[in-house]
């Protein structure tokens, strides 16, 4: 299919960005988006434009632009429906076997979980690509059965917080932390062991075991100030395919990652708590970004193993996966330099 060949040409990661709309309470101190220039006509640039004192001349000002391009560029007026257009593809290849890795990377309040999950499951134009993943997963099921494929799915949903994992499905969501091993000494393949695995025969169960985990999560929100944004959270599609006429077997996993907030605090100003948070928070993406750079320039040693969500990640990240990134962007010009950070975080990956 001409999808796969031109994924095989470009290399199995894509960056896609999309800039969130102004949301109504902002409008009021921001009037436009004159820091950010999408040029007509063109769907893969995205222009950052800032006045900045010259170094030069004391009076004059100077014009900074930064042009970034990803193979895709959501503006503001992008629908979820349209975003999803642009994935479906790859949601599909995970029913041919390939393990498939979706990523939302951006600072707090950029529309990371707007994008992964949406604002309401049940919403049907809102609904985030989770869901939709989801019943493109079930719906192209049913059509490979007419060609004598079955499947099995299972899902599971954690999260990683402080370098520990949590379980978002298990029944009593305090009851510890999770450890990942590997399936057996003579292998690879790694697994955590005790993570709840649920199988799943419909995309209703499935949306129900997201309410699930979203109540879990809340649990621990009033615990924990903001909690959410400072962990990953993680929802998994195991797929097995079979073809008993064929003798063929097939199996994949999907991986739908909310990723924590990139935006570096103040490290004078954090301690304690917060500082252990922002460490573990920077290892992580950090290594993520080393493991997809050290990925797509095929080098033979890639460093899975520094950090929990690289190492959990391992064996979907490497081999015939195909990963995808959205590096979400806020359209508040207060948030200038945490937005040209992650672009150029998204840039060095793609
Ligand atoms: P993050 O998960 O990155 O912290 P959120 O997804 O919670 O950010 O988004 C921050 C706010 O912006 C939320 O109120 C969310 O509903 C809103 N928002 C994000 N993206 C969009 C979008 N594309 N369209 C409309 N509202 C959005
Ligand atoms: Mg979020």
């Amino acid at each position: 299919r001409l999808h796969n060949l031109v994924q095989e040409l470009k290399g199995n990661i894509r960056v896609f960005c999309r800039v969130r709309p102004l949301l109504a309470a902002e409008k009021e101190k921001q009037k436009g988006m004159e820091h950010l220039h999408f040029p007509p006509q063109d769907n893969k640039t995205l222009v950052l434009l800032r006045e900045e004192e010259s170094h030069i001349g004391r009076e004059r000002k100077e014009d900074l632009k930064y042009d970034f391009s990803f193979d895709r560029v959501f503006r503001p007026s992008a629908s979820q429906e349209e975003v999803f257009e642009d994935i479906s593809l790859l949601v599909q290849s995970a029913l041919d076997g390939y393990h498939v890795c979706i990523f939302a990377y951006g600072q707090t309040g950029s529309g990371k979980t707007y994008t992964m999950e949406g604002p309401d499951a049940l919403d049907p134009e809102r609904r985030g690509m989770i869901p939709r993943a989801v019943r493109q997963v079930f719906q192209g099921a049913q059509e490979l059965a007419e060609k004598g494929w079955q499947y099995r799915f299972s899902a599971s949903f954690l999260e990683i917080y402080n370098e520990s994992l949590r379980d978002l499905l298990g029944a009593r969501p305090e009851c510890g932390e999770l450890e990942i091993r590997r399936v057996s000494s003579a292998s690879e393949e790694l697994h955590v062991p005790n993570l709840r695995r649920v199988p799943v025969a419909s995309e209703d169960e499935v949306l129900r075991l997201l309410q699930t985990a979203t109540a879990n999560r809340s649990v621990a929100r009033t615990a924990l100030n903001d909690h959410s944004s400072r962990s990953h959270s993680i929802f998994q599609l195991r797929i097995d395919g079979t073809n008993t006429a064929r003798e063929l077997r097939c199996s994949s996993v999907l991986s739908l990652v909310d990723l924590a907030g990139s935006e570096r605090l103040d490290k004078s100003q954090s301690q304690g708590k917060r500082l252990r948070e922002t460490q573990s928070i920077n290892t992580s993406l950090s290594s993520l970004g080393l493991v997809i750079m050290a990925l797509a320039k095929k080098e033979p040693h890639i460093p899975y193993r520094n950090s929990k969500l690289t190492y959990l990640l391992q064996n979907s990240l490497g081999g015939n996966a195909k990963m995808l990134m959205f590096v979400n962007i806020s359209p508040l010009e207060e948030n200038f330099s945490e937005s040209l950070n992650s672009l150029r975080f998204a840039s060095k990956v793609n």
